[in-house]
C-alpha cells in the first residue's frame, strides 16, 4: 500500500514537472512566427517515417549510423515496456505479493512476447552501444565533437545523458532477469520471452527466492526513478532529441533546399511600388522588422529546429566553409538560438515579444563574420539527420542586416546597385546583355554563322516558340559564361529545338539580391521578368544556370510565375535521349571526365543524373570525386560568395574544391554552371595545372564531341 502512494506521488511529480517545462515551450511557440503552411499530411507522414522513424540519413555515416539507429529503434521499443511498467505502478498489480499478477498487458500474447523479447534484447544492445559511444566520446578525439560552440557544460551534458542511458539499460535488464531468476525458482508462469535475461538468470540459481524478489523490485524502482528522472532532465539536455526528432522532421520543410522562403510585406510594398493602383492583401497585426534579429522574429520551427538539435556536427563536419577555417558552423547557429532563447525565457513569457535585454542573437551570440561566410550551398541541412534548416536562419540574419541596418558587406552593396541600374550584378550596360548572340558560329571551316532568335521577333511572326532560353547575367556578360551561352546556342539550333531568347527584354532573376537578404530588390527583378514572361505567354523555360534555374522553379512560383523549367544538363539529356545528338565517342574516348555537381542543381534540386547522362554519351570514363552527388562540396561561389570577399580562413573553398578534383585524376573537370566554372577555373589556375586539365561546360563537351 506504502509503495503503491509512493509510487502514485512520484508519478504526479514527475508528469507534473515535465508538462510544466512542456508548457513553457508551447507558450514560446504561440508567440512565434509560423514558417510555412503545414498542410500535405500525407508527404509528412511518408517523410516521418522514412528519415525519424528509418533513420535514413543517419546511414550517410553507415557504422556510426547502425549503431545509433538501434539505440533509437530499441529506444522506441523499451518505451512500450517502460508504459506497461507505469500502469502496472498506477494499477497497483506490481506491488501485489502475486506475481502472477503484476503484468497488465500479457493478455496480447505473442505480441506481448513479441515487444518484451525485443526490449530485452535490444537492451543489452543498448548498453553494449552506450558503452561504445561514452569510449568514443571520452578517450577518442572525434573532430565532429570538438568547435568552440561546444562547452564545457555540453560535454558534461552528453556523458551525463549516455550514463543515465546506461544506468537505464542496466536496471532494465536487473530488473527483467530477478523477475526470471524469481519465477524459476518458485516455479510461477513467467509472462513474455526474455532471451538476454533468462541466459542472465542462469548465473543466479544460487540465490535465495526473496533475494532474487528483492533484486527484481529494486530495479523496478531503480528503472521507473530514472525514466523520470531522465525524462524531466531531457528538456534541459541536448538529448531533448529523444522527444524532438519525431514532431521537427515531421514538420521539417517539404519543399527543394534551395527554395527561399518570400516575405509577404515585401511584396506588398514592391507590388504598390511597381503599381500604385495594386490590390494586396492586408497583413494583419503590427508590422514586423525584416529578417531575423533576435530570437522572437523567427518562426516556431527555429525554435523546435533549436531544441532537436543532437549537437551531432554532422552539419559542421560538411560546411565548406568550416572546412576553410573560416568561422561559420551550421552547429553554432543553431546552438547559438537555443541558448539565446533560454536566456531570453523568463523576459519572454512575462513581457511578451516587447521584452528587451539590451542584447540580440545577432550581433551578440552569431556574428557578422559567421553569416557573411556562408555559400547556402545547403551541405549541412542536407546532413542533418532531423532535417533542421540552417541557412533560412542564416539567411534570415542577413535580411536583417540588409534591410534593417543596411550594413551589408560593401562589395555586395555594389552588387545591388549594379542590378539595380543595369540588370545584372556587374557595371555593364543593359542595352549590352544580348551582345554575345552577334557572333555564334559552328565550328566548321565555312564559319557557318548561326542566328539566335528572338521573343519578340517570334511573336511579331505569331510564333510562339516551345522554349525560351533564358540566358542569365554571369550567361550574358562574363567572358568564360558566354563561351557556355554559345554552346548551349549551337546545340539548340543543330537539334532545331524551338525556342527564343528574351535578348534585352531580360534583365537580372535577382537569385544574388535574394542570397545576399535584399528581398525588395530580389521582388522588383522578379515581378519585371514575370510580368514579361507572361506577357509572351512563356510556357517553358531552359536556362545553363542553376541559380536562376532555382529560383524560376522554386522561387518565382509564389509571386505569380508559374512555368516549367529545365536546365540545360536536362534538355541536352533529352535530345540525346531523342537521337538528335548523336556522338561517335572519337574526341573523349582516350580522356578522363569527372564531374562537379553544382549544389543549386543536385543538393538544391535533386538533379544528379542528367549531367551524368550527357558526360556518359562521350566518354566511358568518368571518375567521381570522392564527394559527390547530394555529398558534393560547394566550388565556394553561392550565397553571393563570388561577389565578395571571402571572410578569413585557411584557404578559399574552390581551391579545396579543385584538390578533390585533381584526385581523380581526370584531364577534363565538367561542371554545369557558369558559377562553378568560373570557380573551378580559377582553381585550377591556382594550382598551376591549365596545361593538363581543362574545366568545361557540358555544354562544351557535347559541341566539342559534335564538331559543331
Ligand atoms: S549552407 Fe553551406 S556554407 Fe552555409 S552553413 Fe550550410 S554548409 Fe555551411
Ligand atoms: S543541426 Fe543537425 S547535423 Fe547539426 S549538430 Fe544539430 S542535429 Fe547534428
Amino acid at each position: 500500500m506504502i509503495s503503491h502512494i509512493i509510487f502514485i506521488l512520484l508519478t504526479i511529480a514527475a508528469i507534473g514537472m515535465l508538462s510544466w517545462s512542456f508548457s513553457k515551450i508551447f507558450k514560446i511557440i504561440k508567440l512565434l512566427k509560423t514558417p510555412y503552411s503545414i498542410s500535405n499530411v500525407g508527404e509528412r507522414i511518408s517523410m516521418t517515417l522514412k528519415v525519424a522513424i528509418g533513420q535514413t540519413k543517419i546511414f550517410r555515416f553507415p557504422v556510426v549510423g547502425l549503431m545509433h539507429a538501434l539505440v533509437f529503434w530499441g529506444f522506441l521499443v523499451i518505451t512500450v515496456g517502460s508504459g506497461e511498467m507505469v500502469l502496472d505502478g498506477i494499477m497497483g498489480t506490481v506491488f501485489d505479493s502475486n506475481p502472477l499478477n503484476d503484468r497488465i498487458i500479457s493478455f496480447l500474447g505473442p505480441v506481448y512476447d513479441f515487444i518484451i523479447a525485443s526490449g530485452d534484447i535490444f537492451a543489452l544492445t543498448i548498453l553494449v552501444l552506450i558503452i561504445a559511444f561514452l569510449v568514443r566520446r571520452l578517450f577518442m578525439k572525434i573532430k565532429r565533437f570538438t568547435g568552440e560552440e561546444l562547452r564545457h557544460k555540453d560535454h558534461k551534458d552528453a556523458t551525463l545523458a549516455l550514463t543515465l542511458i546506461l544506468l537505464l539499460m542496466v536496471s532494465l535488464l536487473g530488473m527483467n532477469t530477478g523477475y526470471v531468476a524469481f519465477a524459476n525458482a518458485e516455479g510461477h508462469e513467467i509472462f513474455g520471452v526474455f532471451p538476454v535475461s533468462n541466459i542472465l538468470a542462469g548465473f543466479l540459481s544460487n540465490l535465495e527466492p526473496h533475494t532474487l524478489h528483492n533484486l527484481e523490485i529494486f530495479n523496478w524502482w531503480a528503472h521507473i526513478s530514472l525514466i523520470f528522472i531522465f525524462a524531466n532532465y531531457l528538456p534541459y539536455s541536448k538529448h531533448f532529441h529523444v522527444f524532438m526528432s519525431i514532431p521537427n522532421v515531421y514538420f521539417s520543410r517539404t519543399e527543394p533546399l534551395t527554395k527561399m522562403n518570400e516575405m509577404a510585406a515585401v511584396t506588398n510594398e514592391v507590388k504598390l511600388m511597381l503599381d500604385p493602383k495594386a490590390v494586396v492583401p492586408e497583413i494583419e497585426g503590427e508590422p514586423e522588422r525584416f529578417g531575423m534579429k533576435d530570437v522572437e522574429d523567427g518562426t516556431w520551427k527555429n525554435y523546435i529546429d533549436s531544441l532537436a538539435c543532437t549537437q551531432c556536427g554532422r552539419c559542421t563536419s560538411v560546411c565548406p566553409a568550416n572546412q576553410t577555417g573560416k568561422k561559420l558552423s551550421p552547429r553554432k547557429i543553431v546552438l547559438d538560438y537555443r541558448r539565446r532563447m533560454e536566456e531570453k525565457i523568463p523576459g519572454l513569457l512575462k513581457e511578451g515579444k516587447t521584452f528587451s535585454d539590451g542584447k540580440s542573437l545577432y550581433p551578440d551570440y552569431t556574428t557578422y563574420e559567421e553569416l557573411w561566410a556562408c555559400t547556402t550551398c545547403n551541405a549541412c541541412a542536407q546532413e542533418c539527420p532531423i532535417n533542421i534548416d540552417h541557412p533560412s536562419m542564416i539567411l534570415e540574419m542577413r535580411r536583417y542586416i540588409f534591410l534593417e541596418e543596411s550594413a551589408a558587406p560593401s562589395l555586395i552593396n555594389s552588387m545591388s546597385t549594379n542590378i539595380e541600374n543595369n540588370g545584372a550584378p556587374w557595371k555593364y550596360s543593359a542595352a549590352d546583355r544580348f551582345n554575345w548572340a552577334s557572333n555564334v558560329f559552328y565550328n566548321d571551316e565555312a564559319k557557318t554563322k548561326i542566328e539566335v532568335p528572338l521573343m519578340s521577333d517570334k511573336i511579331a511572326e505569331n510564333k510562339n516558340p516551345e522554349y525560351l532560353f533564358w540566358v542569365g547575367s554571369a550567361g550574358s556578360y562574363d567572358e568564360r559564361a558566354i563561351e557556355i551561352t554559345k554552346n548551349f546556342a549551337k546545340i539548340l539550333n543543330f537539334t532545331k529545338t524551338d525556342y527564343a531568347c528574351l535578348g534585352t527584354e531580360e534583365t537580372d532573376s535577382g537569385d544574388n539580391a535574394k542570397r545576399a537578404g535584399n528581398e525588395f530588390l530580389f521582388q522588383m527583378q522578379a515581378l519585371m521578368n514575370i510580368e514579361v514572361l507572361n506577357a509572351y505567354e512563356v510556357k517553358k523555360i531552359v536556362t545553363c544556370d542553376p541559380h536562376d534555374f532555382n529560383t524560376f522553379k522554386n522561387e518565382y512560383l509564389d509571386l505569380g510565375g508559374k512555368y516549367e523549367v529545365i536546365h540545360h544538363s536536362q534538355l541536352i539529356s533529352q535530345l540525346i535521349n531523342e537521337g538528335k545528338l548523336k556522338s561517335e565517342k572519337k574526341i573523349f574516348a582516350q580522356k578522363t571526365i569527372t564531374f562537379h555537381d553544382p549544389c543549386y542543381l543536385g543538393r538544391g534540386n535533386n538533379e544528379y543524373d542528367a549531367p551524368r547522362k550527357v558526360l556518359n554519351s562521350v566518354c566511358t570514363n568518368i571518375s567521381e570525386m570522392k564527394r559527390n552527388k547530394s555529398r558534393s562540396l560547394c566550388c565556394g561561389a553561392g550565397g553571393t560568395q563570388m561577389f565578395k570577399e571571402a571572410e578569413k580562413g585557411t584557404k578559399e573553398v574552390y581551391e579545396l574544391r579543385t584538390e578533390d578534383a585533381l584526385e581523380t585524376n581526370a584531364n577534363i573537370i565538367a561542371t554545369a554552371c557558369p558559377m562553378c566554372m568560373t570557380m573551378l577555373t580559377d582553381g585550377i589556375k591556382m594550382k598551376a595545372k591549365e596545361e593538363e586539365i581543362k574545366v568545361y561546360d557540358i555544354a562544351e563537351i557535347i559541341c566539342k564531341d559534335l564538331g559543331i
